[in-house]
């Protein structure tokens, strides 16, 4: 029999999910010798054995995924190497921290069903343990301090192990070999509840959880600390508690996203198919976007004005122990912050912040060392679709076929902002930060940048961020002074992102839709068709420029666009609708003037204003107050059954196409006066949106022979017009890709700013 010796270096995810075990039972059974352990990069194997059996590890070792859910093996290396002659058995080293680094650190996951069947098995010894966990569930980035992922660099480092935990963390054959967060009611974290003094009002487990749940029954808003940060809950069933924590929390309108005990449960509330329940069920366990079901029980103030409820499942051990005691059918869940702040997951600052707002405190000491939020979903073409893309998903590395030479760092944009880290062919996207014109957010940024650099050893050396001179984001990234500093158009990067997540470096039609962006010419571009590739773009046809008054407040004021577009396109509009709008003539007459005037007024060619605008025009209110709410209240009437739309023009003016809509305003003014239904107006602006975009795809395509389509942009994370759209690309021959693992939305623009980069640097 001949002997052999293999080498195997594997990247990918795989520390930390039980990929260790695994080889090593199954080196045990093809009666190999040698060894595995982790390594900054991933994971190397010697396996000594029969050449036979050394092949047959290694064709299992390939179909590993099947038998561990979390692994992602991207690459690896064999090599043959020599013998070593005294070896006696398999074995799992200890971690090194030597080599290059980018190693995998992996998501926090939703509490699995084997722990699940142990928490509420009265013979098992972590029976109602609100931190039970195993290699395959718990928290894994929310807790690491540095790599390797080893329970030393985790803040489970505070906790010793008793005999039993370590006796499981020990022994290769447990679930829990090697799972760093393991724990138990004798030598784990614990909860408690307290008052906003941080005085103890319930120290035992049990008691704590009916307590919480009492508490919540009876209107009470409650801070729980989580896996990623903490939660305000209140019963969302209950309109006085919500309203009430609308009021404390400074959040007047914006939806708020719920947790319920199952899926049967939330069927009560939303539609769920198949893909939705094996969204909800999946180990990222992220908020689903679900269509409500007509009537509910759920507080009106929850989510009103759109036609969607935000649910998630119980993933943390905790959260199950509470809907358990069976009293609760849904609660409020939503980020435990004040406003727009980052989202809070320090102890000693949530009592002082959440003082205002919560009740109670449920909290626990195990910190949460980088706060994560949950991840937001919704399906597209039976597809599911990230819109935020935070706890579960991050840091899992995109590893496309562009190599960058040197490290990168893309800043993102200024609006829900994710950055991203470049090492070779690896692509780290950040969790989602938030916005920018918070000063907290914005502080919360810079220190995010430097801990994941620390974490993840990258040393960036080039530097990409928005072409947009006010943005922060790219204030700071220019202030590096780093060797290379490149600035990206806004939608450029949009359609970017959408080629690295598909990792397609050729040349595309892109469309963006989108609020804002800075253009290459000053405006404000934000409905483009561009023809790009990963070196460059030119922008083939636009929305033709109105006139946008008024900075900040255009995005707010619904008026400003409205006269913006009238003067562009001399529309006449009825004073019983400018009143509805604005019923102070003084005002209408001050904003004309400064479009006549040309003061703090600036060319757009925005779709996201025109959405406003005709969100506006339909009699659905006047201001935003929250980004894109008027947009989306106007998506949650549209009458899918109609096909209809309004006429619209291409022209050309030096080689740029650009649409002009004065017809389809004019068409939606008098289907206004004429007491057509607003769900059928809606419907046709939308249907308009998607048929002039696919006019200008099908011109590009014309002239350029490109039969492949990109879309992204925010206005994107609109279903009714993303469905159109795809559709009648589809069904005009092309082929057409869209965001799914990166949002559409400005959390996807720090990719599509990192892989420019690394194919402008290579
Ligand atoms: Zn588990
Ligand atoms: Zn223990
Ligand atoms: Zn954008």
């Amino acid at each position: 029999m001949r002997i052999i010796r293999k080498k195997i270096t594997v990247h990918g995810q795989v520390q930390g999910i039980g990929f260790r075990p695994f080889v090593y039972r199954l080196a045990a059974e093809l009666n190999l010798t040698g060894f595995v352990y982790n390594y900054t990069q991933g994971a190397i194997i010697e396996i000594q054995g029969s050449k036979d059996n050394t092949e047959l590890f290694i064709s299992k070792l390939k179909q590993g995924g099947s038998q561990i859910p979390l692994l992602k093996i991207t690459s690896m290396n064999i090599t043959e190497t020599a013998l070593i002659t005294d070896e006696k058995s398999f074995e799992i080293k200890q971690s090194t921290a030597i080599g290059t680094v980018s190693a995998e650190v992996t998501a926090d996951i939703a509490t699995c069903r084997d722990c699940l069947a142990e928490l509420f098995d009265k013979n098992d010894f972590r029976y109602r343990y609100p931190f039970i966990n195993c290699t395959n569930c718990g928290p894994r980035y929310s807790i690491i301090k540095s790599i390797p992922y080893d329970r030393p660099n985790t803040t489970m480092a505070t906790f010793t192990m008793c005999d039993r935990c370590k006796e499981q963390y020990e022994n290769v054959e447990d679930r829990r070999f090697h799972a760093q967060p393991v724990a138990c009611p004798v030598c784990g974290p614990k909860i408690k509840l307290c008052d906003k003094a941080s005085s103890e009002i319930e120290s035992d487990s049990d008691k704590a959880v009916s307590e919480t749940v009492r508490l919540l029954l009876a209107g009470k808003i409650i801070a729980i600390k989580g896996l990623g940060g903490f939660h305000l809950a209140c019963d969302a069933e209950n309109d006085e508690a919500v309203k009430l924590l609308r009021l404390r929390k400074m959040r007047d309108y914006k939806p708020f996203a719920m947790m319920a005990a199952d899926i049967a449960k939330i069927r009560q509330f939303a539609y769920t198919d198949k893909t939705a329940g094996a969204i909800l069920k999946s180990p990222q366990s992220p908020i689903v976007l679900l269509p409500k079901k007509e009537p509910n029980t759920i507080a009106p103030s929850v989510a009103g004005g759109i036609n969607t409820f935000g649910f998630m499942l119980p993933y943390t051990p905790l959260h199950h122990l509470i809907f358990a005691e069976k009293k609760l059918n849904a609660l409020v869940m939503t980020s435990g912050n004040i406003a727009d702040e980052p989202l809070i997951c320090k102890d000693s600052q949530a009592l002082e912040k959440l003082g205002c707002v919560a009740d109670v405190f449920l909290m626990h000491n195990r910190e949460i060392y980088r706060q994560v939020d949950d991840s937001v979903i919704h399906i597209i073409q039976n597809e599911p679709v990230l819109l935020r893309r935070s706890r579960g998903f991050v840091p899992q590395t995109f590893v496309l076929k562009i190599s960058a030479p040197a490290d990168i760092f893309a800043a993102g944009a200024d609006l829900k902002n994710t950055f991203c880290f470049v090492k070779q062919n690896r692509f780290i996207l950040s969790e989602h930060i938030g916005d920018m014109a918070d000063a907290s957010v914005y502080k919360h940024w810079l220190y995010s940048i430097e801990h994941l650099k620390k974490l993840l050893e990258v040393n960036p050396s080039v530097v990409a961020a928005d072409l947009h001179p006010n943005y922060l984001s790219s204030q700071y990234a220019k202030r590096l002074k780093k060797d290379k500093f490149i600035e990206v158009q806004h939608h450029w990067a949009h359609i970017a992102s959408v080629l690295a997540e598909h990792d397609i470096d050729e040349k595309i039609i892109g469309i963006v839709a989108d609020g804002t962006g800075y253009g290459t010419d000053g405006a404000i571009w934000g409905c483009e068709c561009l023809v790009a590739s990963l070196d460059d773009f030119q922008r083939f046809g636009h929305l033709s420029y109105y006139p946008l008054p008024g900075g900040d407040l255009a995005a707010k004021e619904t008026i400003r666009p409205i006269m913006g577009l009238m003067k562009k396109y001399n529309l006449s509009i009825p004073e019983k609708i400018l009143k509805e709008i604005e019923p102070e003539k003084e005002k209408r007459n001050a904003v004309e003037k400064q479009i006549e005037r040309n003061i703090n007024t600036i060319a757009t060619s925005s779709l996201g204003r025109l959405f406003d605008a005709i969100g506006a025009l339909c009699g659905l209110g006047n201001y935003n107050y929250f980004e894109a709410q008027l947009p989306m209240a106007l998506e949650a009437i549209a009458d899918k059954q109609v096909t209809e739309y309004y006429p619209f023009d291409l022209k050309e003016e030096n080689g740029v196409t650009t649409v002009e809509i004065g017809d389809m305003l004019k068409g939606v003014i008098t289907d206004r006066m004429g007491g057509v239904d607003k769900s059928i107006i809606s419907a046709k602006f939308h249907n308009t949106v998607a048929e002039f975009f696919l006019a200008l795809a099908k011109q590009a395509k014309n002239r350029t022979g490109i039969k492949t389509a990109a879309v992204s942009g925010g206005v994107f994370c609109n279903r009714f017009l993303s469905e159109r759209l795809i559709e009648l690309l589809k069904n005009n021959g092309f082929t057409v890709l869209f965001n799914q693992l990166v949002p559409a939305n400005d959390g996807g623009i720090s990719l599509g700013q990192a892989v420019i980069a690394a194919k402008k640097s290579g």
